[in-house]
């Protein structure tokens, strides 16, 4: 067996051991644990859409300065969703959520694959794509309200999605509720985020309990988890539960 291979497959055992021994497991994911159902993370090598870097798109300035770009970019990755669907990875976690061995899981994805692939205790810490509101009052709208530009049908404020924009707060109950679920962990499983993003990126450090890392790329700042995966998400997450299926 190469050595890759072979390290592969002792981490693979190792995460299995670790799961089987915790009582309280908590997962944080990010867009690399929804690549692999087609949707593209944000950085990772290669265009994201049209070549724009989608955080000048993501942002409260964006949408009160210039909603047209904003606007495109959101209907796109809408749309693109429609199209997608939860991989196995997403069904493993909402099989080993509903016999109890995960406790809950915590993403910054706003694409709600988690629920879709079974999960039920989810904290969406970037909100979600696929509800809406009015910026300015905060009514709700809905999709195809959103979709076909329209405004507020109360203030004529502008439409977009629930999801958190760079210079917002965090919702707040999903960001509590998460970080006492982590502060209880007695294992962390951190999957396909790149950790760049603040605050999500504390949450790792703020447990007592172990912390395994996996994700497509792995670099020194990662040492500071008790075990490194470099893999993706779904296959590592088959490979673990082919071992409990034994
Ligand atoms: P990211 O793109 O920064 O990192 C994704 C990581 O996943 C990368 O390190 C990549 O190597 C890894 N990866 C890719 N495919 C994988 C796979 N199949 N298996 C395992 N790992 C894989 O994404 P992030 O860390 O989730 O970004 C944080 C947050 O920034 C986002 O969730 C989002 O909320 C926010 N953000 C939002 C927007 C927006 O449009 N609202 C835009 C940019 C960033
Ligand atoms: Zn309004």
């Amino acid at each position: 067996m190469k050595q890759e291979n072979l390290s592969f497959s002792t981490d693979i055992h190792e995460l299995y051991s670790l799961l089987k021994k915790s009582n309280h497991v908590v997962i944080l994911t990010g867009a690399g644990f929804s690549t692999e159902s087609g949707i593209p993370d944000f950085r990772s090598k290669g265009g994201w859409w049209k070549n724009i870097d989608p955080l000048t798109v993501a942002t409260v300035n964006a949408l009160e300065d210039n909603y047209d770009l904003f606007h495109e970019f959101y209907s796109f990755r809408i749309k693109a969703l429609e199209n997608c669907a939860p991989h196995e990875g997403h069904h493993i976690l909402g099989r080993w959520q509903n016999k109890g061995m995960i406790a809950h899981i915590a993403t910054q994805n706003v694409d709600e694959l988690h629920e879709k692939g079974g999960s039920s205790s989810v904290d969406h810490l970037h909100g979600t794509i696929l509800s809406y509101r009015c910026h300015e009052c905060q009514s709700e709208a809905s999709k195809i309200e959103f979709l076909k530009k329209e405004s507020c049908s109360h203030c004529s404020g502008k439409l977009r999605p629930n999801v958190t924009l760079f210079g917002e707060a965090l919702p707040d109950q999903a960001w509590k509720h998460s970080l006492r679920q982590i502060q209880q962990a007695d294992l962390v499983i951190v999957i396909g985020t790149s950790l760049q993003v603040y605050p999500v990126n504390q949450l790792p450090t703020m447990t007592r309990g172990k912390t395994v890392y996996i994700n497509k790329e792995v670099n020194d700042e990662h040492t500071f988890f008790d075990l490194v995966i470099k893999g993706s998400a779904k296959e590592t997450l088959m490979k673990v539960d082919q071992l409990f299926e034994k």
